[in-house]
């Protein structure tokens, strides 16, 4: 079977339930479908609940604008796994000494000799990774229902609802408020929030002295621009931001902030708002999500290289959240941990049990969470 468009044995396939439904004019809520992929590269078939086990030999043929549609369907998930470039680089992830055992962690970013952590008994801590200690920073009320964005750079500690209005700076140092954060509703985006490598705190168009609060410079974007999370490069003067523009069109803008130009775009995808970004070295930034359109996206990192404004070969695979330190770190819930050559592509070391909590760039360690307790992990 195939579509009135194309032949048997050319173009994407479907399961034959979701090419009827072309016929019989559904609702994308009826193009109930998983993605399947097929192992081989990138591709994939799509295939009613059913039919997610089907030879794939069996399946019907589409066209690109069918294949579109139903893929503007419901997506009840993913099956199978993406073929990526591999090799075995002899690297490991290898305990190297552990941390007293802790409320679970709901989120950790690195912090001076250590990492600061937000438990869920609502307390900011420092985990001191040479003292093998934990230190209370803060502690106050944060509405931990809700998914929180915390980004830190020595001694402050920004914390903003993701989806949310509000958001505080706490000085580590005294363990007060140094500075009340507040954006218009926006919740389609991630609460724009970072630091810069000179220490200013980014809040959405704002950069701030955070120790004061005091307002340093506006940020110039279009004013249909609708900021979302933020990336600031830690070498250089760039910031990355994700966003959209109406329809929603996903927007990654790009600006330097030693410099008084406005932002420009450095990439669009239709409906794609937010998506993880890496820095990939001074001048080069990593872009996750292959293609121009949400629904048919890929696993994958686009690279741009930012002082000749070129795109580089994009790396096919790899998803995010990312890290990145000579080699690019990976951890999805699904996947586990996963390390890639950026120059070669491939995947060179692959754990699926290892769930990293974060990375620390200056002390080479990834602290990992276990039953047994916290753990500090070397790759070598
Ligand atoms: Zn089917
Ligand atoms: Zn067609």
């Amino acid at each position: 079977m195939h579509c009135p468009h194309t032949e048997q044995g050319s173009g994407r396939q479907v399961c034959s339930h979701l090419l009827g439904g072309l016929d019989d004019n559904w609702t994308t809520e009826q193009f109930r479908h998983y993605r399947r992929f097929t192992g081989h590269s990138l591709n994939y078939v799509l295939t009613c609940p059913e039919c997610r086990e089907y030879p794939l030999s069996e399946l019907s043929w589409v066209c690109d604008p069918c294949f579109v549609e139903i893929a503007h369907g419901s997506r009840l998930g993913t099956s199978g796994r993406p073929q990526v470039a591999e090799t075995d680089s002899g690297l490991k992830l290898q305990q190297v000494d552990s941390l007293p055992p802790e409320a679970n962690l709901l989120q950790v970013v690195p912090f001076e000799k250590g990492w600061a952590a937000l438990t869920e008994t609502n307390e900011l801590i420092l985990l001191d990774s040479g003292r093998r200690r934990a230190f209370p920073l803060a502690r106050w009320e944060l509405p931990l229902y809700e998914e929180l964005t915390l980004v830190a750079r020595e001694p402050y500690v920004a914390i903003a609802s993701t989806f949310g209005t509000r958001g505080v700076v706490v000085d580590t140092a005294t363990g007060q408020v140094s500075m009340s954060l507040e954006r218009a509703p926006s919740p389609a985006c991630r609460f724009p929030l970072g630091f810069t490598r000179d220490g200013l705190l980014v809040h959405g168009p704002q950069l701030s002295d955070p120790a004061s609060g005091a307002p340093v410079k506006t940020l110039h974007n279009p004013e249909d621009f609708h900021q979302s999370s933020l990336s600031p490069s830690p070498d250089q003067g760039w910031l990355a931001m994700n966003g959209w523009v109406w329809h929603p069109m996903g927007e990654v803008r790009l600006l330097n902030l030693n410099e008084d130009r406005p932002s420009r775009a450095l990439c669009r995808r239709d409906g794609l708002c937010d998506a993880p970004l890496v820095w990939l070295g001074p001048n080069r930034l990593g872009v996750w999500g292959l293609g121009e359109l949400d629904v048919m996206l890929l696993p994958g990192l686009r690279v741009f290289d930012l002082e000749t404004q070129q795109e580089l070969s994009p790396i096919l695979g790899p998803e995010g959240p990312f890290a990145f330190d000579q080699y690019l770190f990976c951890h999805t819930t699904e996947d586990g941990f996963s390390v890639w050559d950026i120059e070669t592509g491939q995947r060179v070391y692959l754990h699926p049990q290892v769930h990293p909590l974060a990375y620390h760039p200056a002390e080479k360690l990834f602290l990992v969470q276990t039953p047994q307790g916290l753990t500090l992990n070397r790759l070598q």
